[in-house]
């Protein structure tokens, strides 16, 4: 089970688009490292093979040449032994033969710049001739070569250890071969002394590198008898565990090997070879680190522009993988915006449409069209946008687009959503008012291309606004009614029914206030109090509703009379009261005659009869009659009281 999870969630991480990526990267990337491992192991390999070349080519070299010169010096060494008298080593002290061997010598020491000199001793080792220096009779028999012959060793060519020469000071290899008696007794040895300062320049003459190292060396040994770079202490110690060494004592002439030195510890690719029969051989050895100096050089360079490469394509992989990354999470979003979009669009009672522009024809029309105005998408689709519009709406709808149009292009981007109310035709033949949010939608160059909208069915919102209008206007009309039969409440409750003149309770309410005003301003104010005469005789005599006729007439009468801001009541029963604000005394008792003369000419027509009547007033002001509105009021009924006393049909104004 889990390894077949573990297998999901592989495949799934392979088919993932970046995880393939970074394994195309990694495998292409691998591919190059490993070619250029590949490339720099064959480098390295040739240039092993260069260096096991070049080695075997120098000790080749070396061979020719040392082992050429070894066959001049013996061949010259061996024609001494042949040629030189035997008398010449009994009589060396003569000159004549002194002379003719030394000459011989030098002759030979000439023929050879590698030899230093030639020599020749005698039977005990003393040296009888030498071709430089001045043979005084050295004892040369402790020498290596010399102890050799002596004890019977062979007639061949003897090869000493290396040796620092008595008369010369010099290291030197000597090369002997011995002159027999013939009954093989030692009778001389000659000796070429070879310069090995001469024999290390042709050491020096082949190009082994800094590190390199080129030597001769004893075949039986290993011990040192010229080395480049010289190392003191090393001349003539033998070798001992050197691999080189055991292949030539196994009999190897001549290979390569590589190996690290005992004396440096250095690795070198060593070349080596015997010289031709003599018991010597010749090694060329080149440093590993010399001659994989270019290829360490080489693989460097190649380690790093590796690196960089890596570091480049990986800096390249980041990228694209952000890149691709972001485009995947746009992508997503958008495919989500969408799917958000189209849920809406699907779902809402809102119809969701665009319409293109150029064509001006519907792009898109959301399924709840079906409910609003049953047609269906496909049926609206394609077809101009004002198809279904009524003849008003369609030619408004065009207006506004053509004014958003210009508008946009003018770069004004504020009025970009528009909201507006139109009717359509159902297919059913009714009529429904929709509210439609537009939205122009620009491409990338700014140019618009499509209108999105959303419509709404509104008529049953509008039905119900028109209701809710209506209704509106009516609690108004009634508000109004109401306000207006308030008034008239008002009125009624402050008014006399008979008259119409105040009543008396409003009087009281004004007098009070009237009274305080004309204190606080300082102003006149007046009062008339009014009673007709022997009215009881007019209910008496014309009956009641005459006498009600009357109380009419005086009331008409006094209205069309007063100021406006003149206050005219029924005191009470047939008695008046003229409230006068602002108004003296003096100029009070002239408008009460003025009302006195104009009752008195009054007549009311009853049947046959013209009947008149009279009234008696009283005057009262304030302050001089009143301060208070009792006093006023007071003073002005017995001022009424005193013209009733008088005689009736008068003005009074007096008062206590
Ligand atoms: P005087 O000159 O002294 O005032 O005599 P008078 O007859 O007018 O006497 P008085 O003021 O006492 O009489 C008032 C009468 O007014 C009594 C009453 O019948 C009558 N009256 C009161 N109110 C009304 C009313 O509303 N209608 C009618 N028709 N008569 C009323
Ligand atoms: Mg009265
Ligand atoms: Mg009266």
């Amino acid at each position: 089970m889990e390894q077949q999870a573990l297998g999901r969630v592989l495949g799934r991480a392979f088919r993932s688009s970046q995880v393939r990526l970074v394994l195309f990267f990694l495998l292409t990337w691998l591919a190059i490292a490993c070619l250029v491992v590949f490339l720099l192991l064959e480098g390295r390999r040739q240039a092993e093979r260069g260096a096991e070349a070049e080695v075997s080519a120098i000790s080749a070299i070396l061979e020719a040449r040392l082992s050429g010169a070894f066959q001049r010096v013996q061949a010259a060494l061996e024609h001494l032994a042949i040629t030189l008298p035997v008398d010449a080593l009994e009589y060396a002290f003569v000159e004549h033969f002194r002379n003719g061997v030394v000459r011989e010598l030098g002759f030979h020491a000439r023929q050879f710049p590698e030899v230093d000199s030639f020599r020749i001793l005698d039977a005990e080792g003393q040296l009888l001739y030498a071709s430089r220096g001045r043979p005084d009779g050295g004892d040369f028999s402790d020498r290596s070569y010399f102890k050799a012959f002596d004890h019977g060793a062979g007639n061949g060519l003897f090869f000493s250890e290396v040796q620092t020469d008595r008369l010369t000071s010099r290291p030197a290899l000597n090369v002997a071969v011995p002159v027999r008696t013939e009954s093989g007794g030692l009778r001389a040895v000659i000796v070429a002394q070879l310069d090995l300062a001469y024999l290390s320049s042709w050491f020096e003459s082949v190009g082994v590198g800094g590190n390199g190292v080129v030597s001769l060396r004893r075949a039986e040994d290993g011990s040192v008898i010229l080395r480049r770079p010289f190392v003191a202490g090393l001349v003539n110690q033998p070798l001992t565990n050197n691999v080189l060494q055991s292949q030539l004592e196994g009999g190897a002439r001549s290979g390569t090997l590589r190996m690290s030195a005992a004396v440096d510890g250095v690795e070198r690719m060593y070349g080596f070879r015997r010289l031709g029969d003599y018991p010597l051989y010749v090694t060329a050895g080149r440093a590993t680190v010399d001659y994989l100096a270019e290829w360490w050089h080489a693989a460097w360079l190649a380690g790093l522009v590796g690196l960089l490469l890596f570091l480049v394509m990986l800096l390249v992989l980041v990228r694209f993988l952000r890149e691709v990354g972001q485009e995947a999470a746009a992508g997503w979003r958008v495919r989500e915006s969408e799917a958000r979009y189209r849920m809406l669009a699907e779902n809402t009672r809102d119809v969701i449409w665009t319409v293109d522009i150029p064509t001006r024809c519907y792009t898109y029309v959301s399924p709840s069209i079906s409910e609003m105005t049953g047609y269906s998408p496909a049926e609206v689709v394609g077809q101009p946008f004002d198809a279904r519009l009524t003849p008003d709406s369609a030619a408004r709808l065009a207006r506004e687009i053509d004014l958003g149009l210009r508008r946009i292009a003018a770069g004004d981007r504020a009025g970009n959503v528009l909201v507006s109310e139109f009717d359509q035709i159902c297919k059913d033949g009714t009529q429904i008012s929709t509210e439609v949010v537009s939205s122009y939608l620009l491409d990338e160059d700014g140019v618009v291309r499509t209108i999105l909208g959303i419509a709404r069915n509104i008529s049953e919102r509008k039905a119900a606004e028109q209701a809710l209008r209506e209704s509106n206007r009516q609690l108004h009309a009634r508000i109004e009614e109401i306000g207006r039969l308030q008034v008239a409440l008002q009125e009624l409750a402050v008014r006399d029914s008979l008259t119409g003149l105040y009543n008396r309770r409003y009087l009281d309410e004004t007098l009070d206030r009237e009274v305080s005003r004309a204190r606080r301003e300082g102003n006149p104010l007046s009062l008339v109090m009014i009673d007709i005469d022997y009215f009881k005789r007019v209910n008496d005599t014309y009956g009641h509703q005459v006498g009600d006729e009357v109380l009419r007439t005086l009331a008409a009468t006094l209205s069309t009379d007063i100021r406006a801001e003149d206050v005219a009541c029924r005191y009470g029963g047939e008695e008046f009261l003229i409230l006068l604000p602002n108004m003296p005394l003096e100029t009070a008792i002239l408008r009460a005659e003025a009302w006195r003369a104009a009752v008195e000419r009054l007549s009311i027509a009853h049947g046959n009869f013209e009947l008149t009547f009279t009234i008696s007033l009283g005057v009262s002001a304030y302050p001089d009659q009143g301060k208070t509105p009792d006093d006023l009021t007071r003073c002005a009924d017995q001022a009424l009281y005193q013209a009733k006393h008088e005689g009736r049909n008068r003005v009074s104004m007096h008062c206590d």
